[in-house]
């Protein structure tokens, strides 16, 4: 393994899932539905797949089915238009997408802004460009970005801020006067940014606006979303790419030459999700809000310090007040005291104190499996 990956070895998820398989726990780790997604988006795939629609290579961008899709999304809820032959690409799931995002447009040494805790595959892809992290730390208890200190870690050096909201693990959603600042930072230093929207339909407090929506951003803003989460399909491997010509093409040329082409035959399946009614996507929502305030109720019964969370379907906590200090300990003992996975927040952090008792919990599972797991959790006083 070269230097650039040092440390990287196996993920997070990776562990604990295999924990979780090898104890019989309940696994509210990696973030993954315990419920597949619309029967009929399934039935989707089964057509592609008997009627022989992608079952060889599909065009590298992506089936026109899906762009076209795709780009009546970005219309749909946020009204930004795209031409989805020049502005759209489909990659392997939003993990590609970022990693051909991050490998096009860096230059060795570029230094890159990421709000921290980070999402895993940031700070392996940002080292594989041979860049550089800068992280801007969300702290507890509210886990806003200090934009004073945004403002400060900026130097000739800086190219690109990668900004993830809803963001993964705190549950932030940037509210409209921190993406208006984040982009007036990044028009007056020039930088390009990357946006990381996967949760975009799961926002419970607030709202989510895109930050390619927001004056001068357009020209500078890869926005990258996924399938994965707002369909409940995370192992197809859907994801997208929508910006400007150049940029896309930019992150098209990388993606060439990782996976070439990813999935066809869930590609059109996907076009017809993203055309679901508008009921499919509030009442995904409502039933993830339901499942929120049921596991948040239930850590904080359990001693747990809860940091509600405005999006996404993670939960952070603090396992202080249960006299617990090393959150990576906790969660590796936690599967034999009482047969529940968590993944620990420090795996997240550079900075490793200021993660270093944070511990995540994953509520995307049926109501009795968190029912489950909260009376398993609170064994543990
Ligand atoms: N970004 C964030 C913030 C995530 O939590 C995840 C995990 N789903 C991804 C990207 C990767 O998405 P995908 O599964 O579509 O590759
Ligand atoms: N995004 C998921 C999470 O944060 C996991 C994805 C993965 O395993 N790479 O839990």
């Amino acid at each position: 393994l070269n230097r650039r990956l040092e440390g990287m070895g196996t993920t997070i998820f990776a562990e604990m899932s295999a924990l979780a398989t090898a104890t019989g726990s309940i696994n509210l780790g990696q973030g993954f539905p315990d419920t597949d997604g619309p029967e009929e988006v399934r039935e989707a795939a089964v057509r592609a797949l008997r009627e022989g629609l992608g079952n060889q290579y599909p065009p590298g961008p992506g089936v026109p089915e899906l762009r076209a899709a795709i780009a009546e999304h970005q219309q749909r809820f946020y009204g930004l238009s795209h031409d989805p032959d020049t502005e759209v690409l489909v990659t392997a799931g939003a993990t590609e997408a970022i990693a051909a995002a991050l490998l096009a447009l860096l230059e060795p040494g570029d230094e890159v802004i990421a709000f921290e805790p980070f999402y895993d595959s940031y700070a392996a892809c940002i080292a594989m460009a041979g860049a550089v992290r800068v992280p801007l730390t969300l702290r507890a208890p509210a886990f806003r970005p200090d934009l004073d200190e945004l403002r400060s870690l900026i130097t000739p050096r800086t190219r690109l801020l990668l900004v993830n909201t809803p963001h993964n693990p705190t549950g932030t959603v940037l509210t409209p006067e921190e993406l208006a600042a984040v982009a007036e930072l990044a028009v007056e230093h020039d930088l390009l940014v990357i946006t990381d929207e996967v949760y975009e339909h799961l926002v419970f407090t607030g709202a989510h606006h895109p930050l390619a929506a927001l004056p001068g951003m357009r020209e500078r803003t890869v926005a990258i979303s996924s399938a994965g989460k707002t369909f409940s399909f995370t192992g197809w491997k859907v994801g997208w790419v929508t910006g400007t010509p150049a940029l896309v093409s930019a992150v098209r040329t990388a993606k060439q030459y990782l996976t070439y082409v990813s999935a066809g035959p869930f590609q059109y399946a996907v076009a017809e999700a993203l055309r679901l009614p508008d009921s499919y996507y509030a009442d995904f929502r409502a039933d993830l809000h339901r499942k929120r305030d049921l596991l948040a109720a239930g850590l904080a019964a359990a001693g747990f310090r809860v940091f509600e969370p405005q999006g996404t379907y993670f939960i952070t906590t603090d396992i202080t007040p249960l006299g617990e200090k090393d959150g990576t300990a906790f969660c590796r003992t936690l599967p034999e005291r009482c047969g529940v996975v968590a993944i620990p927040n420090a795996v997240f952090y550079d900075d490793t104190e200021a993660g270093l008792s944070q511990v995540r919990f994953a509520f995307c599972k049926r109501t009795e499996v968190l029912e489950e797991a909260v009376e398993r959790l609170h064994g543990l006083r």
